[in-house]
């Protein structure tokens, strides 16, 4: 693994600024935040340079303000949920770089804690601007990164500070990195991934990439039905990218050539209406789907052979839910080998690292969240990461 400079590496702080980057694009309602785990994942950083002595003061994004000041994107929004998480005041900076941070920077003490203002009020952030993170690394003596979910944008405060000032990852951000890398970087082999999902249009890199990485393609949900129909199955009304099959043959042979086995299901649950335990709901042999029917899970028989694959691997990624799982009783194979990978897991045979925001839904139905070895709530960046692409955040803090 590339190494990266953690916490770790850094002695006394007392007397200097550290800049941290977070993720505080919180879910409000109301002017109230509605969950404050990304506060939560931030918070062992955070304390640890208070602890340290450093003035610590976080920045990040909130919202898509486009360059400009808007008052309801104000992170001054979040203070008090990040006051209440992290148990100190924290002072509001309504500005980032110049003379009134600098001013802000004077009045706090060693172990203070301040916010600075959404760094997408200014254009430089999103443009990258090196004058711009100039202005911003002026007040501080080090950056730290704890936002992995951001790390996939070339940003001022994701990427530049980075190249302008000694930096580190934070906690938050080298467990994640620690965990991807067990799971694509030096996993241990055999590897399976799952990948589901609504349509392949969406994650056709990532099948491109994972082809070449793992032993096991493990493809499901309204996705599988464009490989079956590539494979000349009738997939009757189900989802399906009919103009993508020559890409999923593609994948397919790239497989072949890769020594990757892809697996498809062979018995699916299909409906004539897709709602919640339909009357026409039933089992059926992917060669046996009526024209008037849709394929909304796989069925209990690929499920079963499924978790029988997984046992006799070491890792598995996971990204997309094997179905429709919203609606029941579309969400049992997925629940039912989130249920089989966190048992392996548990047992010690298994390193499980799964993300996506619908993913991670679907991992909380099963109640198995916690029992996977990393859950990734990063979006955007899991999945740019499992596409093979290099993550212009992270880069920029290799050492
Ligand atoms: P993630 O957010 O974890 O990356 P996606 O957004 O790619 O996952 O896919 C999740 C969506 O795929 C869910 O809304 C689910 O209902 C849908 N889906 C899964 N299987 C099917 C299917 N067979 N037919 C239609 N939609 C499906
Ligand atoms: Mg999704």
């Amino acid at each position: 693994m590339t190494t990266f400079r953690t916490l770790d590496d850094l002695g006394d702080l007392t007397g200097k600024v550290a800049l941290v980057r977070v993720d505080l694009n919180l879910p409000m309602r109301d002017g109230d935040v509605t969950d404050t785990t990304r506060i939560r994942a931030a918070k062992p950083t955070i304390l640890e340079l208070a602890e340290k002595g450093a003035k610590v003061l976080l920045l990040a994004h909130f919202g898509r303000p486009k360059g400009e000041r808007s008052s309801t994107m104000s992170l001054s929004m979040v203070v008090g949920a990040v006051e209440t998480v992290i148990g100190k005041e924290v002072m509001f900076v309504p500005e980032i770089a110049g003379d009134v941070t600098r001013q802000a920077i004077g009045i706090l003490r060693d172990g203070d804690i301040g916010i600075l203002e959404n760094s997408r009020f200014w254009p430089g952030e999103e443009a990258n601007d090196p004058d711009f993170a100039k202005a911003i690394a002026a007040n501080a003596d080090i950056y730290v990164n704890d936002a992995f979910s951001a790390a996939h944008r070339a940003h001022a405060t994701t990427e530049g500070l980075a190249r302008l000032l000694p930096a580190y990852a934070g906690r938050s951000m080298q467990a994640e990195l620690e965990a991807l890398d067990k799971a694509l970087g030096a996993p241990e082999k055999p590897v399976a991934a799952i990948v589901g999902g609504a349509k392949v249009s969406s994650k056709l890199d990532v099948l491109n990439h994972l082809v070449e990485q793992v032993d096991h393609l493990i493809i499901g949900g309204g996705m599988a039905n464009t490989f079956l129909a590539a494979k000349g199955v009738d997939v009757g009304k189900s989802l399906c990218e009919h103009d993508l099959v020559d890409k999923a043959n593609a994948i397919m042979d790239a497989a072949d050539h890769a020594g990757c086995t892809v697996h498809l299901p062979y018995d699916v649950m299909v409906a004539k209406e897709f709602a919640a335990n339909p009357a026409s709901l039933r089992t059926s042999n992917v060669h046996e789907v009526a024209a008037d029917e849709m394929i909304l899970d796989i069925g209990p028989q690929a499920t079963e052979a499924l978790a029988d694959v997984l046992k006799t691997c070491k890792t598995l990624v996971w990204n997309g839910p094997l179905g429709a799982f919203e609606t029941e009783p579309f969400d049992q194979a997925t629940v039912s080998l989130a249920r089989t990978a966190a048992a392996l897991t548990k047992e010690g045979s298994l390193v499980s690292i799964a993300g996506g925001g619908d993913t991670v839904a679907a991992l909380n139905v099963a109640g198995v969240a916690d029992d996977f070895t990393y859950v990734s709530t990063a979006g955007g960046a899991f999945l740019e990461w499992m596409e093979g692409k290099p993550l212009p955040g992270v880069e920029a803090l290799k050492a």
